[in-house]
């Protein structure tokens, strides 16, 4: 892709439309961002980007915008069905998202991982694993570090495993992943997608341009996903953590086994011994890491040495502190109710979750028999309350707290010696936070607060 001298307009000034502009620029092409908020807000991203010399326009995309361009970059968080997009499209302009730039410069092989819960703590672990067994590996994408980022860093002969949205997904063109994994589909981001075919059909873009030498990793157990087997020429690596597969990575009784199509198997690891992750879901998250592992040769006793040394990471089933022996858990990034299902399963009994923030247009009553199974009582905070609570009443007391601080208050107060206080809200927490990890953040200090006291 020729970029030098060419007229190029990003849309969307949060982290990766900032990343993608600077490499824009260093390639030598003329940039703009655009952005349709209001310029009092971004203050920060507009210094950071005139510093670099590029051009900003913040409360509307203007038509000059998106119609005296070469080329348009859209950021993650914009939808792609916007009008000046439309406008842009409907003028023959072309358009693609921040991963496409990257991978069009990305050196190595590129892994991708996708699912609608799993995806950081999956790609986080597969990246431990790979490094462990010694490739050269970088990590990126909806993690947190935009891909284009990493392209510079990237070599000939290293991985990039890259973290995708369905929203980055939707943007892509010629992506080309050598091996893709797909962890579950579940309803999602409807208040983005017309449908939730539409959702499924951004997530299936995952193999767009797979060949018979790459590597599909699809999870048995989800009918969406192993449907989705027919999508792609590549090898199939199917993985299921209930029952044993002819060809695959399954788990059976404490042991996680690989068996290859030559019908030879090979115990990989010991979940009981080998996993510090809570939760059948990351017993999941493990199978898809080992499964690329496989695929790409890593040496699966590395592969267990690093699986074994993996903590997790921060807001997901994360313990914070044990106060007068009620155990306090943050698992503050299970924003959707099938996160907040995986949170509840995690725990045998004697459960105190706190729920609620901002509904996703989410149906909250598959929550219900786990409730009735687990939980003790039910604190709500948040915007959705109402609505969780018309959802959930009648299974389990349930309490009101006006903000972060007073739910860990109450569920100090009516927990028991051998309770666990879980933050698993099964929303967004944009009707009070800027984001789930400030969330967690809040949710955290206020245990620690109380903590002190005692
Ligand atoms: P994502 O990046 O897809 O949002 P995370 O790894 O950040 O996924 O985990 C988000 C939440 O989803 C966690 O808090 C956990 O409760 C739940 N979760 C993690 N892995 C899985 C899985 N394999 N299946 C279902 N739920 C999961």
């Amino acid at each position: 892709m020729q970029l030098s001298g060419k007229q190029v307009t990003v849309i969307g000034m949060a982290k990766s439309g900032l990343a993608a502009a600077e490499f824009l620029a260093a390639q030598g092409a003329k940039v703009l961002v655009s952005d349709a908020k209001a310029k009092e807000t971004l203050q920060k991203e507009i210094d950071f980007l005139l510093s670099k010399n590029i051009a900003v326009e913040t409360g509307s995309n203007s038509d000059k915008a998106v119609l005296d361009t070469d080329l348009i970059v859209v950021s993650p968080g914009v939808p792609l069905d916007i009008v000046p997009l439309k406008k842009a499209r409907e003028a023959g302009k072309k358009i693609i998202g921040e991963i496409e730039l990257a991978a069009r410069f990305l050196k190595g092989k590129i892994v991708g991982i996708t699912g609608s819960n799993g995806k950081t703590t999956t790609t986080s672990l597969t990246g431990k694993v790979l490094k462990d067994s010694g490739f050269y590996t970088q990590v990126g994408g909806n993690i947190g570090t935009p891909l284009i980022s990493l392209v510079e860093t990237s070599c000939d002969n290293g991985l990039t495993v890259v973290e995708l949205s369905s929203f980055q997904l939707e943007a892509t063109e010629k992506l080309h992943l050598k091996v893709a994994a797909i962890l579950n589909i579940t309803p999602n981001h409807l208040d983005r997608y017309a449908s939730f075919e539409d959702y499924r059909e951004a997530k299936r873009r995952i193999f767009l341009n797979q060949q018979e030498d790459d590597f599909a990793v699809l999870n048995f157990e989800d009918r969406l996903v192993s449907l989705m087997a027919d999508s792609t020429p590549a090898e199939k690596f199917f993985f299921s953590a209930k029952q044993e597969l002819p060809v695959g990575v399954f788990l059976q009784k404490d042991e996680i086994i690989y068996r290859n199509k030559q019908g030879q198997e090979k115990v990989l690891l010991n979940p009981s011994k080998d996993v510090q992750l809570r939760g059948a879901h990351n017993l999941e998250n493990v199978m898809v890491a080992l499964s690329i592992g496989i695929a790409l040769n890593a040496s699966t006793e590395a592969m267990r040495k690093g699986i074994s040394l993996f903590q997790g990471i921060e807001h997901r089933l994360e313990p914070v502190a044990k106060i007068n022996g009620v155990e306090f858990i943050n698992d503050s990034k299970a924003t959707s109710v099938d996160a907040a299902i995986k949170a509840l399963e995690a725990f045998p009994g004697n459960l105190i979750v706190i729920l609620g923030g901002k509904d996703k247009g989410s149906d909250y009553s598959p929550l219900r028999p786990l409730i009735a199974q687990r939980v003790k009582h039910l604190i709500l905070i948040g915007a959705a309350s109402d609505k969780i609570e018309a959802s959930l009443n009648g299974i389990c007391p349930i309490h009101r707290a006006s903000t972060m601080g007073n739910a860990v208050e109450i569920g100090l107060t009516i927990a028991t010696s051998g309770d666990t206080v879980l933050l698993a809200p099964a929303c967004s927490s944009y009707d009070m936070f800027n984001n789930f990890e400030e969330r967690g953040q809040v949710f955290k200090s206020e245990v620690f607060h109380q903590k002190e006291k005692y």
